[in-house]
């Protein structure tokens, strides 16, 4: 028998391997191996098996790595579509799907020595004192691990050798598993009985889970807008091996799917508060009760113990009870190992995490479910650039999983999506405490720069309204999206601007250092006392803009009296930072909270009935198609976090741009309705999720050389589109030509330099992206570019800068 193995070393191609006698009964799909190759042991998966290889004289398999195939057969169908869809080489997207806690050759579970009292008949010899000393610990404990009873009995280990020596106790060696969560008191919950709304919501996610994808649902089982005719994507899939997600779920310009069956995929959009997590538990439930598990993913920034708690007490008795792996980038290297071993050993039936749980290698699958799915943090920013939520649409669909995912603020391709029948839409209106929504008051901050007074921070309204909460002590939260004290550092004279040497950005201005610092690459530098052009030093440069610094300096002048606590990057370092100061403001030690997106998500505290967001349209004008989508989202988050107690709460948005829709529609808590007017837009460019969009990255450190190599690739990709107008009279466009291929540049990115290289942008638009991608894979394997320019290839972007 032979072996093909996937190395570890990006190739873009697998090596068969000769599977020695010995290693025969264990070499399987999905085994981690260490092969030779040229002089290296490297490692490796191993991704067929086969009787006879084209290629004489294999050498050996070396050993096997870890005692389980690690990588399942499923993860590695899913890994090789991301490979191919994400246009990134395999190796890379199979080593993305193992943690490296997991993958490391020196990965183990952690074992400790135990002393255990053996049963012996008869009289207890006569001791010397120190053994007798220890023996009396032992007798109450029968099993203690060896070093807690070294320190509990003064004791060395020669003493409890000596027992073991009598027969009298053994010493063994035993896995003790690490649990991240070990000290959190778990007090177990009870299923809640479920309001109107939700219980319809969960009979319709249970009703998909009870009908494998691809069969018939009856009649007006699920809400999809009926249209005859045509299977849906869910139907083909489920025929043969998927395509893209969204090359099946948003490209095809085609009629919506028919409603007979149903999709796999349900958008759940329900305010914060409406009870969403609690319907995530009880179908998580149902499925438990069919023997199968379930992932869990939710924003990194979202994995607060709290969330975490929630799942565990859940699941922590009862007939259900089944542990619950928790996977994140916080774990300690042992802890992943023994979480992610806990769910392939099948103990674990549910794994909540972040980003990469989606891979976790939980058997059989029967939920997925996606909180949050507009959050972009699930999108993956280096290779493979995957995003989370279409590999859990994907990896549902592979194997019969129903996917859930949930949103106030759902994305635009989600929704887009249900619009075509696609996914499922549910709807949760209400807050389950019927809780209204806060009032929201835009403020129009050109009123103040009309009066010629310089524009205030704080808008009258607002700092009316902050007076008022100190006064009958509730809290405030003061939105900000940008840290640091100032923005930039300009010279009043020239214009002059500090800038980064290694990026084309402003520095800021972090006055408790009295730098000037990056927020790209960390640069930071004194603040110089003149300006710092040749010809002019002129001393006359002041600061402009705001950051977060900025506001909470200026809360403390005009409000002496007020506790104020910053919350962003700067002073938040690690997880307890953040963790102290919302317990500080849990219990009312803190009267005003000011913080950037770090205090946008999933905060509850009743006592916050004012939320002011100084700048509401920061983002909005940033080149980026999503700008306005961004700012709706951002917004509606942050004026979720008022008014979760007994008072109504109150949201004030000052802003230069009040009339612009995406602040216009955020006040009213008007998704649909910003819905509409922005599909439109993205309508007309192609722009997602109308198109389909791939970046090409070209980056160097030397400009002429990246602009000429962006200009070469330029030219290979235009070959891929259709031929120019003049080319008409002759024949039709090649075979395999994409019709409908914009191509945008190159041109320099937004941020042309980073980190001292210079970065141009290739954009193309299409709908038919897995071709695309197909097509960029031949494109950049025979590619040849200067050494020191680098080709990334990013497709579905979400950061365009
Ligand atoms: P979401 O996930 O949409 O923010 P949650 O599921 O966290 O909503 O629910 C918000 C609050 O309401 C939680 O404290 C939860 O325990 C409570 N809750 C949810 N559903 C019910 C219900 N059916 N009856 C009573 N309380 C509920
Ligand atoms: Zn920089």
């Amino acid at each position: 028998m032979i072996a093909r193995v996937s190395l570890e070393i990006a190739l873009r191609r697998e090596f068969d391997y000769a599977i020695p006698p010995e290693l025969a009964d264990q070499v399987e799909v999905g085994s981690r191996v260490q092969v030779p190759f040229g002089p290296r042991k490297i490692p490796g998966v191993v991704t067929a098996l086969a009787e006879a290889s084209g290629q004489a004289r294999l050498k050996p398999i070396l050993k096997i790595i870890g005692a389980q195939s690690l990588v399942t057969p499923r993860v590695l169908k899913l890994a090789r579509w991301i490979g191919e869809y994400y246009c990134c080489a395999p190796e890379i997207a199979l080593k993305s799907v193992l943690p490296e806690a997991v993958r490391s050759l020196d990965a183990g579970w952690r074992e400790r020595l135990c002393v255990r009292v053996l049963p012996f008949s008869g009289e207890l010899p006569k001791l010397p004192k120190r053994q007798q000393e220890v023996w009396t610990r032992l007798e109450k404990r029968r099993e203690i691990p060896l070093a807690e009873l070294l320190e509990l009995a003064e004791t060395t280990a020669a003493t409890v050798r000596k027992l073991e020596d009598r027969g009298l106790v053994e010493i063994t060696s035993e896995i003790s598993e690490r649990d991240p969560y070990g000290l959190e008191q778990i007090i177990a919950s009870q299923p809640l009985t479920l309001n109107l709304d939700q219980a319809a919501a969960l009979a319709q996610i249970i009703r998909a889970i009870d009908t494998p994808i691809g069969t018939a649902l009856p009649p007006g089982a699920v809400g999809v807008a009926p249209a005859a005719g045509r299977p849906t994507p869910a139907a083909n899939a489920s025929a043969g091996l998927p395509a893209a997600p969204q090359a099946k779920l948003a490209g095809s310009p085609e009629a919506p799917a028919a409603s007979r069956v149903h999709p796999g995929t349900f958008l759940l959009h329900g305010v914060t508060g409406s009870g969403k997590t609690e319907i995530y538990l009880q179908a998580i439930a149902h499925v438990l009760e069919q023997g199968r598990g379930a992932i869990v993913l939710v924003p990194e920034i979202s994995l607060t113990p709290q969330t975490v708690e929630r799942f565990k007490a859940r699941f922590s008795s009862g007939q259900l009870q089944t542990l619950v792996a928790v996977l994140h980038s916080h774990l300690s290297a042992g802890e992943r190992h023994d979480e992610w071993h806990k769910i392939r050993q099948g103990r674990a039936r549910i794994v909540i995490g972040a980003r990469s749980a989606i891979f976790a290698p939980v058997e059989p699958l029967g939920l997925i479910i996606v909180d949050e799915e507009h959050e972009h943090t699930y999108k993956q920013e280096e290779a493979p650039r995957y995003h989370a939520r279409d590999v859990a649409v994907m990896r549902g669909r592979m194997e019969n999983a129903v996917v859930v995912l949930g949103s106030a603020t759902p994305s635009m391709e989600s929704y887009y999506n249900c619009r075509r029948g696609k996914f499922a839409l549910i709807e949760l209106p209400q807050r389950v405490d019927d809780q209204k929504m806060p009032r929201v008051r835009v403020v129009d901050m050109r009123q103040a720069k009309r009066d010629g007074k310089g524009v205030p921070i704080f808008s009258p309204q607002l700092k009316e309204a902050i007076t008022q909460r100190l006064e009958r002590k509730e809290q405030t939260i003061l939105f900000l999206n940008r840290r640091g004290y100032s923005s930039a550092l300009i010279c009043e004279k020239c214009g002059e601007v500090c800038g980064c040497p290694n990026c084309s950005l402003a520095l800021t201005y972090h006055r408790p250092e009295q730098v000037l610092r990056c927020h790209i690459c960390g640069f930071s530098q004194q603040v110089p006392a003149v300006c710092p052009n040749e010809k002019c030093k002129n001393p006359g440069i002041r600061y402009s803009g705001l950051g977060t610094q900025k506001v909470e300096d200026i809360l403390g002048k005009l409000f002496p009296q007020a506790r104020v606590r910053r919350m962003d990057a700067d002073v938040m370092k690690r997880k307890e930072d953040y963790r102290r100061v919302l317990g500080e403001f849990r219990a009312g030690k803190i009267d005003i909270l000011v913080g950037t997106q770090m205090i946008a998500k999933g905060l509850h505290f009743p006592n916050v009935t004012l939320v002011g967001i100084i700048y509401a349209d920061m983002a909005l004008h940033q080149p980026d198609f999503r700008a306005s989508e961004r700012t709706f989202q951002l917004l509606t988050q942050v004026a979720g976090r008022a008014g979760r107690g007994d008072i109504e709460g109150e949201v004030f948005v000052q802003a230069f741009t009040p009339f612009h829709p995406a602040i216009q529609y955020a006040r009213r808590h008007d998704f649909v309705g910003f819905y509409e007017q922005e599909i439109e837009f993205r309508e007309q460019l192609k722009y997602p999720p109308a198109g389909r969009v791939a970046l090409l990255t070209l980056k160097g450190r030397n400009e002429d050389k990246v602009k000429f190599s962006a200009e070469h690739v330029a030219r290979l990709v235009q070959a891929l589109g259709p031929r120019p107008k003049s080319d008409l009279a002759g024949p039709e466009p090649a075979a395999g030509g994409i019709a409908d291929l914009m191509i945008s540049g190159p041109a320099p990115a937004p941020l042309v330099r980073a980190e001292n290289l210079y970065r141009y942008h290739i954009l193309l638009r299409t709908r038919a992206m897995s071709r695309l991608s197909q097509a960029l894979a031949h494109v950049t394997a025979a590619l040849s570019l200067p050494d020191d320019v680098q080709l990334t290839v990013d497709i579905d972007p979400v950061d365009l800068g």
